[in-house]
Formats: structure tokens, C-alpha cells, sequence
């Protein structure tokens, strides 16, 4: 990642900022701070103004901001807003936007009467989100090794499975093998659901042991130079009864539906509609009842939700997942999750682990 790149990035969100009359905003949300300045610490504001960017951060941080950051740095004993508000009075600002959907009310009522009555308040929120969706060569390039490395860990991790290991210990594993690969960390909870449990869309590993025919869903994910990837694939220890059979056929079925659909100019509803339209055919659609999928970066969720009623236009570039689900209580669920690369013509999966349905055999 070059410094120049950041300061490209904020070039189009001052023209979107101007498009929105808006001629100053801050951002406090760290992802975009991140985005827009390289800043990779816990604790900053970044002010953007058409006269340029300064970051805002405290002493703990002073070496990793003059290393990372490409614009000023100013190093803040205690809050940093008092010390925005001084420089936003002093270039005169007059109309100032903020991330209120990332801000508590409280905070934003102080920030407000920090600023005092000369200052006009906005709202920039999802702006930089927007742009975080579609993303560049090096971005790609980082989801790409992050669902690379992933791939691998669940693959070694799955010739270790057998039945009597509990999901805290497949989980357990599965994070070990991640790091020992090279990930940062995992870029979500790993969820390890045996049997019943499975059904339950966002299990919580726990003790309890996996036994000799039944259903395992593993949901994890990487987070490699600071970008996220997400991948799902259940397994069956043992012969499967025709009925799960028949819910991951389904399931199947209704990722490779949604996954054909993915181009640019198709909406995320169109998307959901299609693995949704497959489940309806096998009469599993009341059992799946998330999303199909959601974009991922910096952060394992953002923009564009893929959903039934989102009108968002897939574009070039775009990394989304497509997970559609079946869970059929007391039975077990079905999830199969890919990273998916938005292509020129179409799409691209990150996720090369294969989906077929596989048996353990004990
Ligand atoms: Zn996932
Ligand atoms: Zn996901």
C-alpha cells in the first residue's frame, strides 16, 4: 500500500463531500480513519477539509501515526475533540459533517457544544462506506491471500476432525492454524456448531462433543493485513440420512443460483431473490431466514448488504459473500458460504475450497 493511495482516497471523498455541499467533515469511525489516513491505531479522528487532512490521535500513538500517515499528525493529550474544534475555528469552518450513525448521542451532543453556534452540523455517514464497497487492486489482492490462507487452515484443520472433539477445540484449532499461516487474527468469533446445534444460525462454540453421524457447520475467517474473509462449509461425520442429503443438495443449489446471478448492474436484491426462489422450490424457504450475503474489507460486515429489498447496483470490484442457509430445527442447518470477487462480466469465488458434500468417515 502506498502512502499515495490514502490521499487518493480522500480526494473522491472531498468531491463527494462537495457534491453535498459539505465543505469539512471528521471521521471517527476507525475503519475509515483507517481507509483514508493508514492509520491502524485504537485511538483518532481524521479532520478533511478542502485545504487538506489532519489526524488527530494521543501520545501512545505517536510513532506508529508518523510511520503509517501520509497527512499532519496531531498528537492530543486527552480528548481529541476539543483540539478539532480549536482548528475547525481557526480555517473558519463553517458547515462541518460528521459520523453520527457512529457516534452515541451523548458524544454528539458534546461535540456539538464543543463546536459552538458557528458551525452548521451534517451528517457524512456511509459516505466512506460507499466507497470502502468497491475496491481496489490492493484491496483485492489482500482478501484474496486472507481467503487463501483461510482455505488452508480449514482444510489441515479438517483432517484432524473426528468425533469426541468438542467445538471449542475444532474452534480452538482451526484459530491456530489461521495464525500459524499468518493472519493477524480471525476476522470474526469462529462458529463450530455439531449436530442439532448446527440449526442455529450463529452458534457459540461450546464443550460439547461431536458424535458419529451428525451434521457440522464450520463459519469462519481470516484477517490478514487488516482485511476480512468469510467462509462457511458443513460436513456430515459418518453416512447422512437422505434428508440432510437433501437440505445441502438444496442449499447447494441455491448457492450456485445466487452466485450466477452476481454481475455488475444486478441488484443485491436480485441476488437474494435468487437463492431464496431455489429454497422456495424445495420448500425450505421459511428456514432461512438471513441474508444471502454482505460485503466485507477492513470489516467482516459492510456495504452493500445482500438482501431481500436492497436496492444497491453490484459494480466491478465489489467483494461480497454468498451464504445462503437452511435450518430446520431439531434436524440441524445447512450454510455454504464463499467469498465472491465482483468481476467485469461477472464474478469470481475466493473461496476455493470445494463445496461438494463431504462424509468423514471415523
Ligand atoms: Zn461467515
Ligand atoms: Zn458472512
Amino acid at each position: 500500500m502506498t502512502k499515495s493511495s490514502f490521499a487518493l482516497r480522500r480526494c473522491r471523498l472531498l468531491g463527494l463531500l462537495e457534491e453535498r455541499k459539505s465543505g469539512a467533515a471528521v471521521f471517527s469511525h476507525l475503519p475509515n480513519v483507517r481507509y483514508l489516513s493508514g492509520f491502524t491505531g485504537s485511538n483518532a479522528v481524521l479532520l478533511l477539509t478542502g485545504r487538506g487532512a489532519t489526524l488527530f490521535t494521543d501520545p501512545r500513538y505517536e510513532l506508529q501515526a508518523a510511520e503509517e500517515v501520509d497527512c499532519p499528525v496531531k498528537v492530543v493529550r486527552g480528548s481529541l475533540w476539543p483540539e478539532v474544534a480549536k482548528l475547525v475555528r481557526r480555517r473558519k469552518i463553517t458547515t462541518l459533517a460528521l459520523e453520527a450513525e457512529h457516534l452515541a448521542q451523548a458524544e454528539f451532543a458534546r461535540i456539538a457544544a464543543g463546536l459552538g453556534d458557528s458551525v452548521t452540523l451534517g451528517d457524512v455517514s456511509g459516505l466512506a462506506e460507499r466507497l470502502r464497497s468497491v475496491k481496489d487492486p490492493h484491496e483485492i489482492e489482500a482478501i484474496r491471500r486472507s481467503m487463501d490462507l483461510c482455505g488452508r487452515a480449514y482444510l489441515q484443520t479438517l483432517k484432524k476432525i473426528k468425533p469426541g472433539m468438542t467445538e471449542n477445540g475444532i474452534a480452538a484449532e482451526l484459530e491456530y492454524r489461521m495464525r500459524r499461516l499468518g493472519a493477524e487474527k480471525p476476522s470474526f468469533e469462529t462458529i463450530v456448531a455439531a449436530g442439532e446445534r448446527s440449526a442455529l444460525p450463529h452458534a457459540q462454540p461450546t464443550g460439547s462433543r461431536l458424535e458419529a453421524n451428525q451434521l457440522l457447520l464450520i463459519d469462519m475467517g481470516a484477517c490478514l493485513d487488516g482485511y476480512a474473509s468469510d467462509m462457511t462449509r458443513v460436513v456430515h461425520t459418518g453416512r447422512a440420512p437422505r434428508l440432510v442429503k437433501r437440505l445441502y443438495d438444496a442449499v447447494l443449489e441455491a448457492h450456485l443460483a445466487a452466485f450466477a446471478m452476481v454481475r455488475p448492474g444486478v441488484t443485491c436484491s436480485a441476488i437474494d431473490g435468487a437463492a431464496r426462489k431455489t429454497l422456495k422450490r424445495f420448500g425450505y424457504d421459511q428456514y432461512f431466514q438471513h441474508s444471502t450475503g454482505h460485503g466485507l474489507g477492513l470489516e467482516i460486515h459492510e456495504a452493500p448488504r445482500v438482501g431481500r429489498l436492497i436496492g444497491d447496483v453490484i459494480e466491478p470490484n465489489m467483494v461480497i459473500t454468498i451464504e445462503p442457509g437452511a435450518y430446520i430445527p431439531g434436524t440441524g442447518g445447512v450454510r455454504i458460504e464463499d467469498t465472491v470477487l465482483v468481476t467485469d462480466r461477472g464474478a469470481e469465488s475466493l473461496t476455493k475450497v470445494p463445496k461438494d458434500f463431504l462424509v468423514l468417515e471415523s
